[in-house]
């Protein structure tokens, strides 16, 4: 916190003076428009064109702790609001009247800049809204592309043979069959996680092994332990020395996977995406920065007419609103955007000086999720950000989600290849279409039980996910099989990555009561530009996965 926050205020300083720098332009304008709205009392434009300089005086001022200016700004919003609904004469009649007051209210702006700018140059300058962001700032989003772990084993055979099946699912193992040689390697270069067994030759013993690490490092990375003895003496040391977990041998390599997934990858979650939307640069990069600090990834956005190309490539969590902007307000903004399917359930968030309930209420009722007031105070607009964004995660999750494996359902996967394909089309790009089937899954089922079955879909989900891109997309598309889109990518590579996927899942050993099994699977790939239509491509790749499954099974066929 020590060490973040002058950086923060430094920032919020260097805003608040391009705001002060750029008022005096700002000024200028507004004396502009009373001008022009003396000569031409009924234009509603240049009107409503005033009403938005001091209305956002008054809101950036604010932000910034300019409360002064912030309220010069109030007072000729409230001047502007007068003169509206009034036809054209009586508009006149009443500017004539306003007019010193619109003058009165200009130039003591102009005073209050020079204070302003003076106060900025000199050391002190009026106090931001302060803030303290908790204890822990950032985190460094980056993610580790493949995992590594360390497997420690006196039994190699059986070691490699963990190794084999855990590399199927993104894991890279390094084997040490001796403590001793691990330890040295986990102090120069930790692992992601460490499998750790018990009982080795000489006496030596896993969890003295694992308890010394925790004394001898800060942030040992974590350990599961495996063993032959399913006794609790083992079990209770295992516990003490640290260990995440503990399985008895012979291990499933799945549910190890299970393990490890949830302690290497869960630990970092997917920051949220916010679009902060402001035709006012600095008031729009301020906010972004308050979030950016506690992890968030914003992106801005001041020119409202590209929002629609935006919002495709960016995939907000939420966007965050301006209320007025020179070509539409932010009420038009939220319901062009409702009145696209995709977007029809992404939360909107007003961020607005406007304190006018009935203004907000009409507002909220075109779909937006809330109203935030400037100036909001940081810790505010974060719990506010957050918690919505939260909810909308959970809501789209359950929505476009398979509930046994987790990946995306049959209509979520239709429609990302729509809007894959369109993109495909836009920048002329590749895309592939691929269709996964495991072979003989009635009989697994029939003759392992339906759990075994169950198992069987979910190591395979797993092996999808972890070994395709961010950009690819996975589903169930229904029973035993799966759609992946792989986006950028032309059938002969789509076809080489997906045959190592199979050759790796064929490896995959499941255990069904005192049994063990293998599955494998077919596919079939059709690709774009080749099939140039959704439902072209989807019907190839049926195809050529009928053609996979009639020529053998265990193999996989491209569309002609
Ligand atoms: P093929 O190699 O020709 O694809 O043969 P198959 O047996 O895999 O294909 P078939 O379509 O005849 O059987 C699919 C089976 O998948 C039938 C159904 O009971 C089973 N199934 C569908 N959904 C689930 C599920 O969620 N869990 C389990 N365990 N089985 C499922
Ligand atoms: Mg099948
Ligand atoms: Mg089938």
């Amino acid at each position: 916190m020590e060490n973040r926050s002058p950086s923060l205020r430094e920032k919020v300083k260097q805003l608040r003076r391009t705001f002060v720098d750029k008022l005096p332009g700002t000024l200028a304008e507004a004396h502009r428009l009373c001008e022009l709205l003396v000569r031409v009392p009924a234009d509603d434009s240049t009107l409503d064109d005033l009403y938005r300089t001091f209305h956002s005086i008054k809101g950036t001022a604010a932000s910034f702790g300019l409360l002064e200016i912030s309220a010069e700004g109030a007072g000729g919003e409230q001047l502007v609001l007068q003169l509206q609904g009034l036809e054209g004469g009586a508009r006149g009649q009443q500017l004539s009247a306003l007019l010193p007051g619109f003058q009165q209210r200009l130039e003591r702006l102009e005073e209050l800049w020079k204070l302003a700018r003076q106060a900025d140059e000199g050391t002190g300058g009026a106090e931001a809204p302060s803030f303290d962001l908790g204890k822990d700032g950032g985190k460094d989003g980056a993610k580790a592309a493949s995992k590594k772990v360390f497997l420690c084993d006196d039994d190699e055979a059986q070691a490699e043979i963990l190794a084999a099946q855990l590399s199927c699912f993104g894991y890279g193992v390094t084997i040490f069959t001796n403590p001793d040689s691990m330890r040295a390697a986990l102090l120069v270069a930790p692992p992601d996680a460490v499998i750790m067994d018990i009982v080795f030759p000489g006496g030596v013993n896993g969890t003295d092994v694992v308890a010394n690490l925790h004394r001898e490092m800060r942030a040992p990375p974590p350990v599961v332990f495996v063993s032959s003895r399913r006794d609790f003496e083992p079990r209770l040391r295992a516990v003490q020395a640290g260990g995440e977990a503990y399985f008895p041998k012979p291990v499933k390599a799945i549910e190890l996977v299970e393990i490890l997934d949830s302690l290497t990858l869960g630990q970092e979650p997917e920051p949220f995406r916010v679009l902060v939307v402001d035709d006012e640069p600095e008031v729009a990069a301020y906010h972004s920065f308050i979030l950016e600090q506690v992890g968030m990834t914003t992106r801005l956005l001041h020119e409202p007419a590209s929002i629609l190309d935006v919002l495709a490539q960016f995939k907000p969590d939420l966007v965050l609103m301006d209320m007025y902007m020179p070509t539409c307000t932010g009420r038009d903004l939220s319901r062009l955007i409702r009145q696209v399917p995709e977007f029809i359930s992404l939360p909107i968030v007003f961020l607005s000086s406007e304190t006018n309930k009935v203004k907000q209420v009409s507002a909220l009722r075109v779909g937006a999720e809330g109203f935030l007031t400037k100036p909001i105070q940081p810790e505010d607009l974060i719990s506010a950000v957050a918690i919505r964004a939260e909810r909308m995660r959970t809501l789209r999750s359950l929505m476009v989600r398979d509930s046994l494996t987790g990946l995306f359902n049959h209509t979520f996967m239709s429609q990302f290849l729509e809007t894959a394909l369109a993109s495909a089309q836009r920048d002329t790009g590749k895309l592939c279409f691929v269709m996964i089937d495991v072979d003989h899954f009635k009989q697994v089922n029939d003759t392992y039980g339906h759990p075994a079955g169950d198992q069987v879909l979910v190591a395979l989900a797993r092996l999808l996910q972890q070994r395709l891109r961010n950009s690819d997309m996975v589903g169930r598309y229904g029973g035993e099989e799966f759609a992946v889109i792989l986006q950028d990518i032309g059938t002969d590579e789509a076809r080489r990555i997906v045959d190592d996927l199979r050759a790796d899942f064929a490896k995959v050993r499941f255990t069904a009561g005192d049994g063990d099994f293998s599955c494998t699977f077919s596919a079939g790939i059709a690709g774009y530009p080749g099939k140039a239509q959704a439902d072209l491509l989807r019907e190839s790749a049926d195809q050529a996965l009928y053609v996979a499954k009639k020529s053998g099974r265990n193999q996989v066929q491209v569309a002609p």
